[in-house]
């Protein structure tokens, strides 16, 4: 049996950018490895202050540190367990990795998965080494020829991946781009538009690779971009509208080639487009549904599964990432009046998010009033193909709003006909996001949806299951003959990381392998 693996786990590698993992090098293996007495700090567990200049010398595979936040780390035996490969890995070695980190995947909860690993604290009075930073290729700056006459068509230097050419009429300014990715289609491309700035990002190999690149534009357009994209050619076309019509642009602009390539999204820079938050509705006592929309025009796609950096832009000058799933907003029971239409649904993203009083971000989100713009979304980024999906039933496991990334997941599946069965943990009564929702689904698919609700901290009137995710909740729930397991069934998992580890493991042991379980870390 394989065991199973979160691609997410990692230190400071690539979470998208999976590497295929040597047998007995899974991340059950590695929980294994770090419940066994082996002593993975090398310092017999007894936590010491690490001076940077001590930090720097553990920097090679056969002896690697690398501090996160303050804490440093001894990840020598980890290697081989990281899922986004040794080299990434390396990149953090024998330096105060943390920038490296939140570039990469800012919410794996590392000091979970590391906490065997750890040695001690980095000491702040010295001279930090020189930080490495994430190896960006030089880009290229190209300037597009002086003028063609208006509608015509002229070409444009290439970028060496996709050529591009560029035509205006008296209103908009055409770029167009021959990507020659067969089978592209509109939802792989992504833009924004900042002033002059124009970014463009398009995906290919399953959303897994992309390429980017901006122009500088000669003059201001309107923040919108109509895309149209042939599926036999892989021709893009970003209809751009003039802020100044009647003006005959004498260029284009400058072309920079962010990228110079397709090249993993790991390694993608992250950029974000500007939205307005048009509504904020309460869905229990933390937690809101926010909707955000992006200008007319600027249609917005998130695979399946994939999530968004939200970027917030405090009044001191800071900004704050956090990483959210959004979601659908079509559960049967949703009341329509309160609820954004489906025509909003191009423009529009929906987030629920559970506010805690302590956290900076949530609070601050919280503080801001419908109307607010200064909320930034990332392109999309994950790793879940939903390709995973085809054919399966789904079992879905989620504590609290780990609850997001399921929902799409789960009305895709019964949409397809196929069976959902979502056992979803929460703290009281008052904390479950969406019961009545989930049950009017229920009564919509009698045969194909089922939910078992699980508290952890019921009170004397509840009725239903009690306690955490164990083996035993999961024999009365999924094991048991509700789910048969006649090889068809697909687990998908998210809530707090300890919660993920613990029911990897359970699922682990039920016979679950890597092809039949995906996690979304938390
Ligand atoms: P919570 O603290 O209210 O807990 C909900 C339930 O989770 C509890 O009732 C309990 O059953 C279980 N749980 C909590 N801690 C546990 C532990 N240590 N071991 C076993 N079970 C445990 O949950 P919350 O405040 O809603 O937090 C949800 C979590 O889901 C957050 O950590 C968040 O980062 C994560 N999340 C991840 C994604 C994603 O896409 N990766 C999306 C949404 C939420």
């Amino acid at each position: 049996m394989n065991s199973l693996t979160v691609s997410t786990a990692s230190a400071t590698g690539n979470p998208r950018n999976k590497t295929a993992l040597k047998p007995g090098r899974s991340l059950m293996d590695w929980i294994k490895l770090t419940n066994s007495s082996a002593d993975l700090s090398g310092t017999g567990n007894k936590l010491k202050d690490i001076s940077p200049d001590e930090l720097a010398q553990h920097n090679n595979k056969n002896d690697a540190w690398l501090a996160i936040r303050g804490m440093v780390y001894n990840v020598t035996s980890y290697f081989e367990f990281h899922p986004g490969g040794e080299e990434e890995l390396m990149r953090g070695v024998g330096i105060d990795a943390t920038d490296l980190f939140d570039q990469v995947h800012k919410w794996v909860n590392y000091e979970s998965m590391l906490k065997k690993c750890l040695v001690g604290r980095l000491k702040a009075d010295s001279m930090l080494p020189p930080v490495k930073r994430l190896q960006s290729k030089p880009a290229i700056r190209k300037e597009f020829p002086t003028p063609p006459l208006s509608i015509l068509s002229i070409s444009a230097p290439s970028t060496g991946v996709v050529t591009t050419d560029w035509m205006q009429n008296s209103t908009s300014v055409t770029v167009i781009l021959y990507t020659r990715q067969k089978g592209l289609d509109a939802r792989q491309v992504s833009t924004s538009i900042d002033g002059k700035l124009f970014h463009i990002r398009i995906y290919s190999d399953n959303w897994l690779r992309c390429y980017d690149y901006q122009i500088h534009l000669v003059e201001a357009v309107e923040p919108s971009c109509k895309v149209t994209v042939s599926l036999t050619t892989g021709k893009v076309e970003l209809l751009l509208r003039k802020i100044q019509t009647a003006l005959h642009w004498h260029k284009l602009g400058d072309l920079e080639d962010v990228s110079q390539g397709f090249q993993p999204l790991s390694q993608a820079p992250l950029f974000f487009r500007r939205a307005v938050l048009t509504r904020k509705l309460r869905v229990n006592h933390n937690v809101f549904l926010f909707t955000l929309t992006f200008p007319t025009g600027q249609d917005f796609y998130v695979p399946v599964g994939w999530h968004v950096q939200l970027k917030l832009s405090l009044e001191d000058g800071s900004a704050l990432i956090r990483s959210y799933t959004p979601i659908v907003f079509d559960l049967p029971s949703c009341k329509t009046t309160e609820c954004p239409s489906k025509t909003e649904a191009s423009t529009s993203l929906h987030f629920l998010i559970k506010i805690y009083s302590a956290g900076p971000f949530t609070s601050a989100l919280d503080r801001l009033a419908e109307g607010n713009s200064s909320i930034e979304v990332s392109f999309p980024t994950g790793n879940f193909l939903e390709s995973q999906l085809e054919n399966k039933n789904v079992i879905a496991i989620a504590a609290g709003t780990g609850i997001t990334p399921l929902v799409r997941i789960a009305i895709d599946i019964l949409r397809n006909n196929r069976r959902v069965t979502l056992v979803f943990f929460n703290r009281t009564q008052e904390d479950i996001i969406w019961k009545e929702e989930f049950r009017e689904l229920e009564l919509k698919y009698p045969d194909k949806f089922k939910v078992w609700h699980v508290l952890s901290e019921p009170d004397e009137e509840w009725l239903g299951l009690r306690g955490r995710i164990s083996k035993s909740i999961l024999a009365t729930t999924i094991l048991g003959g509700d789910c048969p397991d006649d090889g068809s069934n697909f687990a998908c998992v998210c809530g707090p990381s300890d919660f993920i580890l613990e029911t990897l493991r359970l699922l682990d042991s039920a016979g679950y392998t890597n092809e039949t379980v995906h996690a979304f870390s938390g």
